[in-house]
């Protein structure tokens, strides 16, 4: 049996709030968690379901050996339910959402709270989004739903206003240091530098180095390096890429270039975080002017949200157009 998990100590403030407004009676029905991918929503969520679920809850936290935690622990609560689209990245169905209704207006089996936890909420198209809203304006005696988006922007307006909405911030560098050289024994150079490639989102650091993503990174770097070094050209390093995660490639080409704009735009380097590429960088932020810069970054990231839509079919000839101009920069 495995351990409860726990919400991440940067939440603490937030989590205490949530608990306060229970023990009160003012819990509402819906809790809209929203905040930048990575930092540990989804446990923030699920740790305050099993808050909830808990009969006889430690310090505001669940206890971890009653019946419910025993469920919980094991992933069997009848009254907690995950919501989420059969497979990652795909819409959530119309008919999963319908299916909830039975769930949410029947009796709590073990007799308190029914949770759900909806992640991401913004999978939802109109029509599941309009069974949920039915369920947001009705929602039966003692229900929570906690729905979970790092893309607050594409949730329909109708269905923000009916969710309390609870901002989620990334923890400070330095908490985020010391908590990912814990989780994932690493010295403190080492983790401030994964950080860093991972925008200070820890839990992207944590699966960065738990997916072995270090050697596409390398790559990545080595490619760009060599282009401007002239070892290689565009097309090889396109070629060498074809069978790298491409939108992973593509997020953090974005990520070196708008440090190397900032860097020409304030003629200085100590905008460049990502440590593994500074010199790099730091070459490319002198001698190239900014508009040029933002506007590669602003093509590799309109290339990315291609790509996430799948609308484009060729990723190497993609690839090819952004490292010619990446090529052209310092011409
Ligand atoms: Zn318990």
């Amino acid at each position: 049996m495995s351990e409860l998990v726990t919400a991440h100590p940067w939440f603490n403030d937030r989590f205490q709030h949530l608990t306060q407004l229970h023990q009160a009676n003012r819990l509402p029905h819906a809790l809209l968690l929203h905040g930048m991918p990575g930092i540990g929503k989804a446990d923030f969520a699920q740790s305050f379901a099993h808050y909830l679920l808990c009969q006889q809850p430690e310090n505001n936290r669940a206890c971890g050996h009653c019946k419910p935690c025993e469920l919980n622990m094991a992933g069997s609560h009848p009254d907690l339910y995950l919501l989420e689209p059969e497979e990652q990245g795909k819409q959530l169905k119309v008919d999963q959402v319908r299916a909830l209704n039975e769930f949410i207006y029947s009796t709590a089996q073990q007799g308190g709270y029914r949770v759900v936890v909806l992640n991401p909420a913004d999978s939802m198209n109109i029509a599941s989004a309009n069974a949920l809203l039915k369920m947001l304006e009705e929602p039966g005696g003692d229900t929570l739903i906690l729905l979970i988006t790092s893309k607050i922007g594409q949730l329909l307006p109708t269905i923000k206003s009916r969710c309390q909405h609870v901002e989620c911030h990334p923890p400070a560098e330095a908490e985020a240091v010391s908590w990912l050289m814990n989780a994932a024994e690493l010295d403190e150079e080492r983790a401030k530098n994964i950080l860093h490639i991972n925008l200070g989102a820890p839990m992207e650091a944590l699966a960065y180095i738990n997916n072995g993503l270090n050697e596409q990174r390398a790559q990545l770097v080595r490619g760009l390096a060599d282009i401007l070094k002239q070892r290689r050209t565009a097309l090889e390093v396109a070629q060498a890429w074809s069978k790298l995660n491409i939108e992973l490639i593509l997020s953090w080409f974005y990520s070196l270039l708008i440090d190397a704009a900032r860097g020409a735009l304030c003629e200085s380097s100590e905008f460049i975080r990502q440590d593994d590429a500074r010199n790099m960088i730091n070459a490319v932020a002198k001698k190239t002017n900014p508009v040029r810069i933002f506007k590669l970054a602003d093509k590799v990231h309109e290339e990315r949200k291609a790509i996430l839509l799948r609308q484009n079919p060729n990723k190497q000839l993609l690839l090819e157009c952004i490292l010619l101009e990446w090529a052209a920069l310092l011409n």
